[in-house]
This record gives structure tokens, sequence and C-alpha cells, in this order.
């Protein structure tokens, strides 16, 4: 077994582990590969993984057309600026950061017809610190409807970054405000499917609040330069 497939059977287990204690489904795994080069993408394709994390669309494009063919699927979580909108459409197959309306007419308007629609999540700041990314809470249900109504775009859930607070146990809090916002969207849009929180540092506790989807990138590919 080459490193790439250890490094991931590795974590597929603790993440099982993590859900079997916790009482809660396995969620999907993002991986991230931000900075990585294609080469390494490639090498955790080749291992079974197919969902890709990128934070900057100039950065992925490159991956994503060195790997084009391989039925990869390429989620953007990193901020996305109005004029990056139109790259982000065509080149993604999720956006976990549309977190103003604004950027869900510029998403809806670019993706083209020929392609499924994009899956979107709505990012929400859920410690309420200013100049953060992500929409304040009571801002969801007006974000939802317009992606809703939006026919080129498919409303999927939720994404949250919360502050790293030192202590683990001080991040459950906005893990569980996040799960209830999850549960209020669900029951006014049944389709959403994914509450996307949790990354190396914090996912079982995230997983333990309800997390859908993790963010992974240094536990799969070791520590960014
Ligand atoms: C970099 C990043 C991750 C992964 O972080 P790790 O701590 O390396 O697992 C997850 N989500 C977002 C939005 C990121 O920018």
């Amino acid at each position: 077994m080459n490193e790439a497939s250890a490094a991931l059977s590795a974590l597929r287990e603790q993440v099982q582990n993590a859900a079997r204690e916790a009482g809660r489904p396995p969620p999907r795994l993002l991986a991230v590969s931000k900075t990585q080069p294609a080469e390494a993408v490639a090498r955790l394709a080749d291992a079974g993984q197919c969902a890709f994390g990128e934070n900057y669309v100039q950065e992925a494009l490159g991956k994503i057309r060195a790997l084009s063919g391989r039925g990869l699927e390429w989620h953007l979580i990193g901020n996305l600026q109005s004029n990056k909108a139109r790259e982000a459409a065509q080149h993604f197959d999720w956006v976990q950061t549309v977190d103003r309306p604004k950027l869900v007419a510029a998403l809806a308007a670019h993706r083209p017809a020929g392609l499924n629609p994009l899956n979107v999540l709505i990012q929400v700041n859920p410690d309420g610190e200013a100049g953060k990314s992500g929409c304040t809470p009571g801002q969801v249900p007006e974000l939802a409807a317009a992606i809703a109504a939006a026919p080129s775009l498919r409303l999927r859930g939720l994404m949250a970054i919360p502050e790293p607070l030192p202590g683990l146990e001080d991040r459950r809090e906005a893990f569980a405000l996040m799960a209830k916002l999850y549960a209020a969207l669900q029951s006014a849009h049944p389709g959403v499917d994914t509450l996307s929180m949790g990354m190396s540092a914090d996912y079982p506790l995230a997983i333990a609040e309800g997390s859908t989807m993790i963010r992974i990138g240094t536990a799969l590919f070791g520590a960014r330069g």
C-alpha cells in the first residue's frame, strides 16, 4: 500500500470510529487539496477518494484540467469574489461559500446550461465576529429561497468554519448552533442534505454535533508548507 492509500484508510477508520462513538452516521469526506500538486490529488484519487476541496479558483483550475476525465468532484471552499463567479460556476461541482445575494445571482447566471445544476452551500458565520466571511444565521432563509428559486443552482445545505478556539470543547457551541440552523433549513427545504463542518483538528466534535461532510487537509496530505 502506498502512502496516499495508507493515509486515506487510516483517516477513514478514525472517522468511522468517531461516528460510531457518537452514534452518528459517518460523514462524507472532502479531501482539501489546496497547495497540493495535481500529482498528490491523483494519488489520492487512485486510492479511491473522489471529492476534493480547493480554496482558490485560479489554483484549482490547473488541477481540474489536469485531472479531467477521472470523474472527480470539485468543491470550492474558499472565499469567492464576484468577479470569479463565472469561472467557479463553469468548473466546480459545488460552491460551499455562498454568503450574499450577489453571489447567488452571479453563479446562477453563469452556470452553463449543459451542466447539472451547481450544488450550493450557504456559508454561515456562527461566531458573530465582524469581518469574517459567512452570512449571519438570520440571513439564511432569504439566501436559501434565492438559491432554491434558481434552476441552475441546487441548494444542498450549510457550511461553517467556526473560530478555531484553543479549547476544543469551546468549539462545540458553534457546531451545535449550525446543527440547529441546518434542521430549520431542512424543514423549509426538504432536499437539503449537507452540513459541512469539521477539519483535521476538530472533526470528531463536528461529527458528534451532526456534521454530514468533513473537510480534511492536513490529516490526509500532511502539514502544508
Ligand atoms: C484548509 C481548509 C480546510 C482543511 O483544513 P485542515 O486543518 O488542513 O484539515 C477545511 N476547510 C477550509 C475552508 C479550509 O480552508
